[in-house]
């Protein structure tokens, strides 16, 4: 059985939000993802912070995946039908390719929009609003279960992919506070931000001398131009009923 502290049931935008947060903290992370994000079926994404001109979705999902990867998470192409409680501590999950519980995770976090139906064996209470059902949560996605977290739709959240990335993130923050991990403001500052002041660098802060600046940098503008450079080969997903 695989062993992680965290895992991400949903590898959209709001699971990829949250999975680069978990691992950027050092928690080891698994992402699931059925690979059918709602965003696929979008044209042309305008109104996601950071594109003037908007941006190919296909291409934002493909940056945001590089992203968690980059970050250390571990990326489990498949459905996950079942999850349940670990004999000793945590959660077991299971996916649609095998009958086995293959995946243990101290914490499981919820991001998929349309369906949670593999938390059956759990009791985790719902809310119906107008009509949907949501996983009762609270602002930072704790649900009545301790270790289960729900980001995004699924949290009663409005349908933009702003607002999944954005509350996929705070998600992350919340679980991290819960965790043994040392709480991170996980920011970058330019070399003497704090310590020319007399001031303690705070914890997951790194001051960045100015070479090390332009490398990062130089490795950003270069990735990204490669990203750009041509259209993106997918054509959106059509609508499932059609
Ligand atoms: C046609 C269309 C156009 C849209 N246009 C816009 C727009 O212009 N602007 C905007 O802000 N928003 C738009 N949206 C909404 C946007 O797509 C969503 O807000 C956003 O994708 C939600 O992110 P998410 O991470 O919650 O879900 P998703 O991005 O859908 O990701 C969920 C992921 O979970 C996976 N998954 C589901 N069940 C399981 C399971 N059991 N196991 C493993 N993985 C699973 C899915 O395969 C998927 O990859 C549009 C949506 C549609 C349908």
């Amino acid at each position: 059985m695989s062993d992680y502290d965290v895992l991400v049931i949903g590898g959209g935008i709001a699971g990829r939000t949250a999975g680069s947060f978990t691992a950027r903290a050092g928690l080891k992370t698994a992402v699931f993802d059925a690979g059918e994000s709602i965003l696929r079926r979008n044209a042309h994404l305008e109104n996601f912070p950071g594109f003037p001109v908007g941006v190919n979705p296909r291409l934002l999902l493909d940056l945001m995946r590089e992203q968690a990867e980059r970050a250390g998470c571990e990326w489990v192409d498949n459905e996950v039908v079942d999850v349940d409680r670990h004999p000793k501590t945590g959660f077991v999950v299971k996916t649609a390719d095998s009958d086995e519980w293959a995946y243990r995770g101290e914490r499981v976090l919820v991001a998929t929009p349309g369906r949670f139906n593999y938390l059956r064996e759990l009791p985790v209470e719902t809310v119906t609003e107008e009509g949907k059902q949501f996983v009762e949560a609270t602002s930072s996605g704790r649900t009545s279960v301790d270790g289960i977290y729900v980001a995004g739709r699924m949290a009663g959240k409005p349908l933009q992919a702003a607002i999944a990335a954005g509350h996929g993130a705070e998600v992350a923050v919340g679980l991290l506070k819960d965790s043994d991990a040392p709480y991170a403001f996980d920011w970058s500052v330019p070399a003497g931000y704090f310590t020319e002041r007399g001031r303690e660098i705070p914890p997951g802060v790194e001051e960045v001398f100015p070479e090390d600046r332009h490398e990062r940098e130089r490795r950003s503008l270069e990735v990204m131009r490669n990203h750009f450079s041509e259209r993106h080969p997918e054509e959106p997903d059509s609508h499932p009923d059609i």
